[in-house]
């Protein structure tokens, strides 16, 4: 399929550092490279994968991993700033997420206002939790700190996209001895996957039920668990009082991508849970191979309607792409 609209797609500034992945170092150091390219190379890859436009986003952890919240919030301003000047010399092409220093969610809000409002950009890309401070201390977007955040992201109509990062230093002991399971292998899942349902639970979404969170990878294992967490949660509700079932919350807040996940069964599961209007395509590049997820994606098992709507219009509708060539 041609004209399809990518959205965990990433890049890095020289002020941040090689990433840090259980992966060999060789494998690194060209992801690196890759993430610092921006131009030819990347915009000739998405033409031999069928990808017309791409929302670009920082690298995990980017800014959350920034203890200070001062210095956080400057190297926000900063990446935004380059990246609006990406996205500008191809604007046809990219668009972008904000950066948000949640280490300090005032300025974070006041960040993604300029983003949307002055840099054209389309939502924020939010790396999990926040460290706050040092490495083995963090802070969860359902914390009442951010409800500032939360209401400017609605007050904007702008989704937020929850990017997974590994578990706080602190809390590691179930990975000791299996290094191998971090990351992308299994940790980013758990993680982020138990961040969506703090957010279901803390009642986010009965606040402000207009707020939109994407989700990559499939739904990081919530499409195929959410019946049984749903069906455990109502038998007791650990004192929570939601006005819907956690299932309902999942279909209704949430949008999902195939970023790193190109798995025909998850991806049918996922549209079984939470229907086509709520999936749309990404790759998770430089990490995953655009040629290999859009190669995928386009001999997926899906109908020419579903497959317009994942590939390129669920995202136009969400990002107000209409006029994305
Ligand atoms: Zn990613």
């Amino acid at each position: 399929m041609n004209g399809k609209i990518a959205l965990e797609e990433h890049f890095i500034t020289a002020d941040f550092d090689q990433p840090s992945v259980n992966l060999p170092g060789a494998r690194v150091k060209e992801v690196y490279r890759r993430l610092l390219e921006v131009d030819a190379e990347r915009l000739e890859g998405m033409d031999r994968s069928g990808i017309d436009f791409a929302l670009l986003s920082l690298n995990m952890p980017g800014i959350q991993g920034e203890v200070d919240p001062r210095v956080a919030v400057g190297r926000s301003v900063a990446v935004n700033n380059e990246l609006a000047r990406v996205v500008a010399r191809n604007s046809h092409r990219y668009a972008g997420f904000a950066a948000v220093a949640m280490q300090d969610p005032p300025a974070a809000a006041d960040e993604l206002s300029r983003c949307v409002t002055d840099l054209g950009f389309k939502g924020a890309m939010i790396h999990g939790y926040s460290n706050i401070g040092d490495s083995a201390t963090g802070e969860y977007l359902d914390e009442e700190k951010c409800l500032p955040f939360w209401e400017r992201a609605e007050s904007l109509g702008v989704p937020v996209y929850l990017h997974p990062r590994n578990p706080l230093s602190s809390q590691m002991r179930i990975y000791e001895g299996h290094p191998e399971l971090m990351a992308a292998v299994w940790a980013f899942t758990v993680e982020t996957a138990t961040h969506a349902l703090r957010l279901i639970t803390s009642g986010l979404f009965d606040t402000f039920p207009k707020l939109n969170i994407i989700l990559g990878h499939m739904g990081e294992t919530l499409p195929f668990a959410i019946w049984r967490v749903d069906h455990a949660f109502g038998m007791g509700r650990g004192g929570k009082e939601l006005k819907k079932p956690l299932a309902e919350y999942l279909s209704d807040n949430f949008f999902i991508t195939t970023a790193g996940n190109f798995s025909t069964p998850a991806l049918l599961a996922t549209l079984a849970v939470v229907g086509s209007d709520r999936v749309m395509f990404s790759v998770d590049y430089p990490w995953e191979s655009m040629d290999e997820g859009a190669k995928w994606f386009d001999a997926a098992p899906l109908s020419d309607e579903d497959r317009l709507k994942i590939g390129r219009t669920n995202a136009e509708k969400l990002f107000g792409l209409a006029d994305a060539s």
